[in-house]
């Protein structure tokens, strides 16, 4: 275990628990206007039935103030035009429409682009836009941190977590589509190509601990009447959280990816400890059945690549006998260096054996190319520079220690 010390932390105690019991901001402020963003299609409705919209009409105005916000990215009331004066000025007394704040925007050599972006409490969490050829993907954050404390993962360290709100993750897509200047003129729709056209949810946090504002942001993100996105575009990234996977497939039904990283249980406790509660087998099983419940292609497995520590062709080859009939793409990840990590990354001839065998037994095994490093905007690693909370160095070689 190498590593210098650039923590001015000294809490030794123990890492946390596996625990879904974080905070969340109620919906609802007790004081202050409602943020009309994030709210499913039935909550709108209802809201405005509160605040006086008569049942009958309630569900048109829903469905005329949720194009003006989805379709066509309009933040003030006063320019929707299809609603009376009077209702628009009512509107604007009771609701806002609030996105996360941008508090900086950087843009790398290659074109991607991360933001820094602000939530309520002060939290701050990264946004990264990655432009390929055929396609935009936004890598977006469902937590403050993250409750899971897998050892190669900056996120992980972490202290501070809270689920963000549907509002908050929506936001995340709302203001990159601001970014790129990419909300249809009113009264038309998206068609053809798009700059942001696929959505990742890789960022800060696991989404299946936060699971229904994520369901209902990705609702929001996938509904015709306004970011349009297809389910086969929209790809969840979870550590292994196997109860919420079938849920997933049913309410959800989007793409899935799998942070598998490692292929025993003694490794795999250690890399990803959620695999203690759920391990390898338990995860498989469930991973069978995702395909035929939601209908879907390929699971992606995520395998970061540490030197001398899953990287061996013994491990290739366990792998490919472990994913055996699941239709399975398996995507290696060169380990992401940060200050104070346990691991190295793997050389790339390593990379380079470990996906040919993967690739002989029959599955796709691109290595992802590290994207933005000049702005330091890897995905899936991602950590607030401003947070300063963080577990101590001993702390994470602890967890580490093989
Ligand atoms: N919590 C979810 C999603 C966010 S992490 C999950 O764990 O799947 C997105 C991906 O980035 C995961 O596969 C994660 O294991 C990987 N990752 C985290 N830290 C990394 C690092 N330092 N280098 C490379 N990949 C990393
Ligand atoms: Fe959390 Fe995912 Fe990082 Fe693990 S890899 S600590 S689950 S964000």
């Amino acid at each position: 275990m190498h590593s210098h010390l650039m923590d001015e932390d000294t809490n030794t105690q123990a890492s946390a628990p596996i625990t879904q019991d974080v905070m969340t901001i109620p919906r609802k402020m007790p004081e202050g206007p409602i943020n009309l963003v994030g709210l499913t299609r039935d909550a709108l409705r209802e809201v405005l039935i509160a605040h006086g919209a008569p049942q009958k009409q309630a569900k048109m105005r829903a469905g005329q103030i949720w194009q003006w916000i989805y379709q066509w990215g309009v933040r003030d009331f006063a320019e929707m035009t299809n609603l009376s004066k009077v209702y628009r000025a009512e509107l604007a007394e009771a609701f806002v429409i609030a996105v996360p704040e941008v508090v900086s925007r950087q843009v790398s050599d290659d074109g991607t682009r991360k933001y820094l972006v602000r939530i309520a409490g002060g939290h701050e969490v990264e946004v990264v836009y990655i432009p390929e050829t055929d396609r935009g993907t936004l890598c977006i954050s469902s937590q403050v941190g993250c409750t899971l404390t897998c050892s190669f993962c900056h996120t992980g360290t972490q202290k501070l977590v809270r689920n963000l709100t549907a509002g908050e993750i929506i936001g995340q897509v709302m203001v990159a589509r601001d970014d790129l200047n990419e909300w249809p003129e009113r009264g038309t729709r998206t068609d053809g190509p798009r700059l942001l056209s696929n959505i990742v949810l890789m960022g800060m946090g696991e989404p299946l601990y936060n699971f229904d504002n994520v369901r209902d942001a990705m609702k929001i993100a996938m509904d015709p009447e306004g970011i349009q996105l297809s389910r086969r575009r929209i790809t969840l990234s979870t550590s292994g959280v196997v109860p919420e996977i079938a849920k997933t497939a049913e309410e959800i039904g989007c793409l899935l990816a799998v942070s598998f990283h490692a292929t025993t249980d003694e490794v795999r406790d250690k890399l990803v400890p959620i695999n203690k509660k759920w391990n390898i087998a338990a995860l498989l099983d469930t991973l069978r059945e995702y395909p035929k419940v939601s209908n879907s292609e390929r699971i992606t497995f995520e395998y970061v690549m540490l030197k001398g520590v899953n990287d061996s062709d013994a491990d290739a080859r366990r792998l490919v006998r472990l994913i055996q009939g699941i239709p399975a793409k398996i995507n290696l990840i060169p380990f992401n260096e940060w200050p104070g990590a346990p691991y190295e990354r793997s050389d790339w001839a390593r990379i380079e054996a470990f996906a040919e065998i993967v690739h002989n037994a029959g599955y796709a095994s691109p290595i992802r190319r590290p994207r933005g490093e000049d702005i330091m905007a890897a995905c899936g690693q991602l950590k607030s520079a401003t947070e300063r909370a963080r577990k101590s160095k001993r702390a994470i070689e602890a967890e580490a220690k093989l």
